[in-house]
């Protein structure tokens, strides 16, 4: 059984008389354990794939099995269960607190989990530094956003999303807002995370040599998917590397560099 079994989904938006048929008939497994891109045009049903495999939304119809339960006609307290204990998410614009420094904002959501307010402050605090010490901001837990790089603000976010240690990390255009070698920095941390704690990715992207780190690349259009690919020997190149050589050979052998769009918030070119 597949950690995520999807089986004929469909999505229809309804804007008064008119009907946007944003998935038309999608069906997808996802293992334990893998990172799948999804890319696509702008329009072609991405981030509407996202937030239903995220639980953020349900689908007109069709089947979405998570972890072996049913979640396709679940109601929003449901839902929010579900993403609570399975699922970490990480958007294009950080979706940071401006005043809040970063070890604040990672233990917000132990805050706010149900089980989460259960933990005495002492250990969320210890559980945040450990979080921002995986994405390697040990030196930066007093910071503000507005007092790190984009690339560092992301990785904040990372670290926020995986405090809870879900067992999926989703992310919408990650590194959407990020110059390439900021990009190549949180493409780093999903191989870490995806090598030694075993995370299910599932990363949208309109950057090929971002979607290039995946394992499989699931290609939609017209809310359809269009194509799959195995991305086989790229995923290895980081295991070769120490992580201080990694930047330079990710850059050349992954293409990267064309992702080049400053740190704009509201820059949204993949729609
Ligand atoms: P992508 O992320 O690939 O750019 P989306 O999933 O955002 O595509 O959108 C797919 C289609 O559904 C588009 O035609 C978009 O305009 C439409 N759409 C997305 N969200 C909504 C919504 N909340 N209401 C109405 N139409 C929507
Ligand atoms: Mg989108």
């Amino acid at each position: 059984m597949s950690l995520i079994e999807i089986r004929d989904l469909t999505k229809v938006y309804r804007m008064g008389e008119v009907e946007v048929h944003a998935l038309n008939g999608v069906s997808l497994d996802i293992d334990r354990g893998e990172w799948v891109a999804i890319m696509g045009p702008s329009g072609s049903g991405k981030s509407t794939m996202m937030h239903i495999v995220g639980c953020l939304d349900i689908p007109t119809s069709g089947s979405y099995v998570l972890d072996g339960v049913d979640v396709s006609q679940m109601v929003e307290s449901q839902l929010a269960a579900v993403r609570n204990h399975k699922i970490g998410f990480v958007f294009q614009a950080y979706n940071l607190l401006a005043r809040t420094s970063a070890i604040k904002q990672v233990m917000l959501p132990m805050q706010y989990s149900r089980d989460g307010f259960r933990i005495p402050r002492a250990e969320r605090r210890e559980r945040a530094e450990a979080a921002l010490e995986m994405v390697e901001l040990a030196d930066r837990m007093d910071h503000r956003p507005s007092e790190l790089s984009g690339g560092e603000r992301q990785r904040v976010a990372i670290a926020r999303a995986l405090v809870t240690d879900p067992g999926i990390l989703m992310a919408d255009e990650p590194t959407g807002n990020l110059d390439s070698k900021s990009g190549i920095e949180v493409m780093e941390v999903f191989h870490r995370l995806h090598e030694e704690r075993g995370i299910t990715v599932v990363m949208v992207t309109h950057d090929e040599a971002i979607g290039a780190n995946a394992q499989r690349t699931i290609r939609l259009f017209d809310g359809r998917i269009e194509q799959v690919d195995r991305n086989g020997e790229r995923t290895k190149v980081r295991s070769q590397e120490s992580s201080s050589g990694i930047s330079t050979r990710l850059t050349s052998d992954l293409g990267l560099g064309t992702s080049d769009r400053g740190g704009g918030h509201d820059a949204d070119a993949a729609g």
